[in-house]
Order: C-alpha cells, then structure tokens, then sequence
C-alpha cells in the first residue's frame, strides 16, 4: 500500500526525542519522510536550552541531529507552534502518523505563602535566562544578595548552583549569553544552600535519575573522605564562595523582607524518615529553621502541558497516557521523551525511549494499522501556516542563524553568541 511505501511522518519537537524518533524512522524504513516541527525558530530543545554552558561536551549530540536533519527524507520547520498554529487533528489528517516528542516545560509550583514575591524564580527560568530561550530574557535575577537558596537537590539544582558559584572569567569561553555573563559579574552570592526534603542516602541510592545520584554521591563521598591538599586547603580557607545541602527539611513558607517588597529568607519544616525501603516518607518533627537568603530558586520537578484538546494527558503525572509510545486510544498517535516517560533521565535515556517509539510507529506500519492511501503531508500544512500567517524556519534558514552565531562569539572566544530575540532571527532571515 501507499502509505507502507512512502508513509508521511510528523514528529513534533525538535529537541533529544524528536531528532532520535525521527533518525531511527529513518534509518529503519528505507522510504520514511518526517517532518519535525518546532516551535522555537531554532532547533535541539533543552541540548540548547537546559544543558550547562560549561558542559559543551554533552552538546555533541547536535552533531548528529544535525546529519538526520541533512537526510533528504527529513525536513525541520522551527517557529511553528503546534496547538496555536496548527491543531493536532490537522496533522494527524496531513500525515500518516504523528509523535508527540514536545518535552516537559512547566515546572511544578511550590504551593507555599510567599511564592510570588520578588526574588523566587523556577531553577528551570534561571537556566533558561542564561541559556538564551527567548521567553526568560527578562528575567532579569537579582543577585547582589549572599545568600541564595535552591529547593530541590536534582540535576538542574546542581547546574544551577554551579553557574552561581563558577567565577565568571570561568563561563567566559562558553555559550553563556552575554546578558547572564554580565549579571553573574556583578553577582555577590556567596553561599548557596540546597535544600531537600530527604537525607543524603536516599538523594543517592533512592532516586530514579541515575546522573545526578552518581554525581551527588561522589561528591558527598570526595568530599567527606578526601582530605585536601595543602595547596587546597590555603584556597579553601580563602575561598569567598560556598554551597551546602540542608538535608531533611521541606520548604512551608518563603519570608518577607521586612518592607513586604521582596523574598528575604525560606522557613523549612525540619522533617525525619518514617517507613522504610520504597515506603520511606519524610514527615514534619514539628522544628522549624529560618533560612535568610536574598532569592530563592524553586527545582522541585517539570512537568508537561496539554497540547491539544484532542489528545489525551495525564494532569497528575503531567504526561500523555501511552503504552509503550502508542498514545492509549488514538491509532496513528505516539509519543516519545519527556511528554512520554515524565521528566527524569539524561539524553541517552530519552534516545533509547525514542528508539522505541519509532519501532512501534513502524511495527503498525507494518501491521497495516496506520491510513492507507497517500497523505499530503507537508504541502497541506503548509498551505494552512501560510493561510495563518506563519513563517516557518527551515534546517538551512538555522545554518544561516548558527553561522551568525559562531561569527559573533568569535571576537571573544565563545563558540557563540546565542542570538536570544526570535524577532531579530526573522529579521535576519528576511521573513
Ligand atoms: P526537550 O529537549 O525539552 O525538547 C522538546 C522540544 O519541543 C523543545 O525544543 C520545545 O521547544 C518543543 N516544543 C514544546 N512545545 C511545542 C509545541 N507546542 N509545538 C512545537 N514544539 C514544541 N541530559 C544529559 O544527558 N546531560 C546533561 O548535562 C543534561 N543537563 C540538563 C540540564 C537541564 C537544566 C535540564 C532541564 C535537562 C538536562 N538534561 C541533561 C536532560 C535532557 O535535556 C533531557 O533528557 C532531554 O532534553 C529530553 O528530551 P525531549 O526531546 O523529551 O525534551
């Protein structure tokens, strides 16, 4: 049948699972077109916007992203929204199949009293800001407190503490924005504590995320056994800059400046372990602490958002409902990443779950589940963004995007300068 012969197939999402869906479909089905549609003018999802500014190493990846994009079976469209520019049901009508691959970007709130004063931030806007997405340039930290704390003791609490921490000549050489590097200049934080619920055991052994318990637990355990040096005992001692982890305490309340304006301290419920093995809880003792810090940076987890009505979700677990990627009672529907598993696992997790995906997709391609019949793909997609007034950026339209980059970091020994306004980029382009 048609559809077995050159099946359309959109992926939706460009960051690790898009790119890793659409390079298995491809490699594995020798006719396969995908689409994948982004709604950041710019690909690669969190290798860009999430990962470290001192952890370039991890963003090899968009090296091979970068060669499934160059497949002549593959095509990028960035600056699309699905769900605002186009519905789900439309590309599900234009293509064989559709997998949902749009990440997690909404960070759970913390749901204490103080909250919304100045001065508390998502760890997840704080990354964003110095990682260039667009809509967390206002942001804006300020950061001539000492003192900062971070709720929560994951992955992106570490990197965040890190950048805090890092004497800026240090981020200089990466693709830190400009912006950020200039506040962190001027940036008088010296201490960073971050806080969890649990104790170190369970921080380390207990979790499901394996990166952040191995990186946690070996910098518990260098720390508490080695012995430093002389050399690093002098810079110890001299050391302005500092971090610990508050273990056993959960966040009730972040307190008020005494003018009311701004976030002056975090009040903590001291909490002890009860259960044990899986069952083990950490519940309240009754003690309370006072923590004083001038912002206070909230990583207590991501979670997805609904995309389209028509597709279902999972509020409580903030995923879509799946088996195996097959979205449950949608046929043609998949989903692969972080919208499919929640919001754990590093870049080789989200491939090994997108590689799945894309087996299943196929397996029902093959099985004669998906439409028969030729499907239009993206000229009728097209015919409807151009209707609505979208402009969609191709792969190439982000070479050209990627080569103003480079050539402006370049004067400062950055491999780029991240350009951060989506308005700029259009212009640039002559959209
Ligand atoms: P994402 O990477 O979030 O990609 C989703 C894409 O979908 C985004 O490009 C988004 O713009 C797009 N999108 C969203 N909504 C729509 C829509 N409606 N229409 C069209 N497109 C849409 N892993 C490591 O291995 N090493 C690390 O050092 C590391 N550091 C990390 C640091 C941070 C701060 C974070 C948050 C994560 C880090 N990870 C790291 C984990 C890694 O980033 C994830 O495993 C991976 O990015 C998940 O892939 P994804 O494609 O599911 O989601």
């Amino acid at each position: 049948s048609t559809q077995e012969k050159t099946p359309q197939i959109c992926v939706v999402g460009s960051g690790p699972a898009g790119f890793y869906t659409a390079q298995h479909l491809l490699k594995q089905h020798p006719q396969a077109h995908v689409d994948i549609y982004e709604k950041q003018p710019v690909p690669f999802g969190l290798v860009r916007f999430g990962v470290a500014p001192d952890h370039p190493e991890v963003k090899n990846v968009i090296n091979t992203f970068t060669q499934t994009a160059h497949s002549g079976r593959c095509a990028f469209w960035g600056n699309v929204e699905v769900g605002r520019d186009v519905t789900v049901p439309e590309l599900r009508e234009a293509y064989h199949a559709v997998v949902l691959s749009y990440g997690a970007e909404d960070h759970r709130a913390l749901e204490i009293p103080g909250e919304e004063l100045p001065g508390v931030f998502s760890a997840w806007a704080f990354v964003g800001w110095y990682n260039g997405l667009p809509e967390n340039q206002e942001l804006e930290p300020d950061l001539s407190c000492d003192t900062a704390v971070i709720l929560g003791q994951g992955n992106v609490a570490l990197d965040v503490a890190r950048i805090l921490l890092t004497p800026p000549e240090h981020l200089e050489r990466t693709d830190i924005t400009k912006a950020a590097l200039g506040v962190l200049r001027q940036s008088r934080v010296k201490t960073v504590w971050l806080v969890g619920r649990r104790g170190p055991l369970q921080v380390a052994f207990t979790i499901k995320v394996p990166r952040p318990r191995k990186r946690l637990t070996e910098l518990l355990f260098r720390t508490a056994t080695e012995k430093p040096g002389p050399e690093e005992a002098v810079r110890q001692a001299s050391a302005s800059r500092a971090w610990g982890l508050r273990f056993f305490r959960s966040p009730q309340q972040v307190l008020p400046s005494p003018d009311g304006r701004r976030a002056a301290g975090v009040r903590l419920a001291v909490t002890r372990l009860e259960g044990v093995d899986e069952a083990t809880r950490a519940v309240p003792t009754g003690d309370i602490e006072d923590l004083p810090c001038g912002l206070v940076l909230s990583s207590i987890g991501y979670k997805s958002r609904p995309v389209d009505p028509s597709v279902p979700f999972d509020s409580k677990l903030g995923v879509i409902p799946n088996v195996e990627g097959r979205v449950m009672d949608v046929p043609g529907l998949y989903c692969s990443g972080w919208v499919k598993r929640g919001p754990t696992g590093v870049i080789a997790t989200t491939m090994t779950d997108s590689f799945l995906t894309g087996q299943m997709l196929l397996q029902d391609l093959k099985a004669g589940l998906l439409p028969s019949g030729p499907r239009p793909g993206y000229a009728a997609i097209q015919a409807l963004l151009s209707s609505r007034g979208v402009q969609p950026v191709s792969f190439s339209d982000w070479e050209k995007l990627d080569a103003e980059e480079v050539a402006r970091g370049q004067g400062t020994g950055k491999p780029r300068e991240k350009l951060v306004d989506p308005q700029e980029m259009l212009r640039l382009l002559g959209h």
